[in-house]
């Protein structure tokens, strides 16, 4: 059975079927031919560098930028992920941030577990119609994003490297974008290329009366830069499944009462995630049976 680095504990619906198929280890060791980790590990370029007969990695999510990709290229080392299957339940968490941000639901229901309610009405909140969404990646998940709010009748614009063949605004810099959009969401990948993009002149766009979402990676929002804007009222609210520090999460941020923070938790249903695992079972099974790899990202 080919040998398959796990370097950190990967839930059971995943270890299991791994484990029937492959001599699973938890430390690297000269015998290893793949590796699984979970979206958004950074991969040490000193690991891969330690695992000289390292073939593929499968990475149990869509997000691969924890993958020191030129590394791989230049070992011959293949890369999958788990895209399409995670889609609809990320894009389900960005609605569900952009109607917590707009009704103040986070808020809503402090002020009734607080006890607040018999002393007074909750303030009023913000409709969505009329309304502008500005997608920041129209990927997968971005384009699920603006169907669904569609249906709540906003209006799409969107921000990506090139214009596509949509039915919605394309602005040629995020710059624009920020200054259309009442709801800036972030839907793209993570990784050098995009640190950073949400930065203090970004949300200056966005304005007072701008929310903030990003279901994405923390790593392309300047975190004290939106805890800046937050605090001063510089944008009105903000909605993060995602952090730069993860598990960490800045106090300054959660003293924040208009930002809505979830543990990145956009692809957690049962269904996505066993769907994902299966992805990387196929990927490793085609791959050590020299058959054309499903989901290869290189
Ligand atoms: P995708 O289909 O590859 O879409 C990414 C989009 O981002 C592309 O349309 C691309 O458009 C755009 N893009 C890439 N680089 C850009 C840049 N520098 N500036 C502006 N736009 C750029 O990926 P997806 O499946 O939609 O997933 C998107 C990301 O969501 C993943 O990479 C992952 O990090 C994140 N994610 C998060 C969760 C969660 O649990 N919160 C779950 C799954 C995925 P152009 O090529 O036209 O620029």
């Amino acid at each position: 059975m080919p040998t398959v680095l796990t370097p950190v504990p990967l839930p059971d619906f995943l270890a299991a079927p791994l484990a029937a198929n492959h001599d699973c280890v938890k430390i690297p060791e000269a015998a290893v031919r793949a590796m699984v980790v979970p979206g958004g590990y950074a991969v040490p370029e000193a690991m891969i560098a330690a695992l000289p007969g390292l073939e593929i990695i499968s990475v149990f999510g869509v997000g691969y930028d924890g993958v020191p990709l030129p590394a791989c290229q230049a070992r011959g080392i293949r890369v999958t992920n788990t895209p399409d299957v995670l889609t609809d339940d990320v894009a389900d968490i960005a609605v569900a941030l952009v109607l917590m941000t707009s009704r103040r639901l986070g808020e809503a229901e402090r002020h009734v577990r607080g006890g607040q309610w018999p002393l007074g009405t909750f303030p009023l909140a913000h409709a969505l119609r009329g309304k502008t969404a500005g997608i920041l990646g129209l990927g997968r998940i971005g384009k699920a994003i603006a169907r669904r709010l569609e249906a709540f009748g906003m209006k799409i614009a969107y921000h990506g490297r090139r214009p596509q063949p949509v039915p919605f605004s394309f602005c040629p810099s995020l710059r624009e974008l920020a200054q259309v959009s009442d709801f800036l969401i972030v839907a793209c990948p993570g990784g050098p290329g995009t640190r950073h993009l949400i930065d203090a002149e970004v949300l200056a766009d966005l304005g007072s009366k701008g929310t903030l979402i990003n279901i994405a990676r923390g790593s392309v929002v300047d975190e004290q830069a939106l805890i800046r804007a937050l605090e001063s009222g510089g944008i009105r609210s903000a909605g993060l499944d995602v952090f730069e520090n993860e598990p960490q999460v800045p106090e300054r941020l959660l003293a924040c009462p208009q930002a809505v923070v979830l543990p990145h938790l956009g692809s957690a249903t049962h269904e996505t995630r066993r769907a994902m695992a299966q992805l990387v079972v196929d990927n490793l099974a085609a791959h050590f049976a020299g058959q054309p790899l499903i989901t290869p990202v290189s």
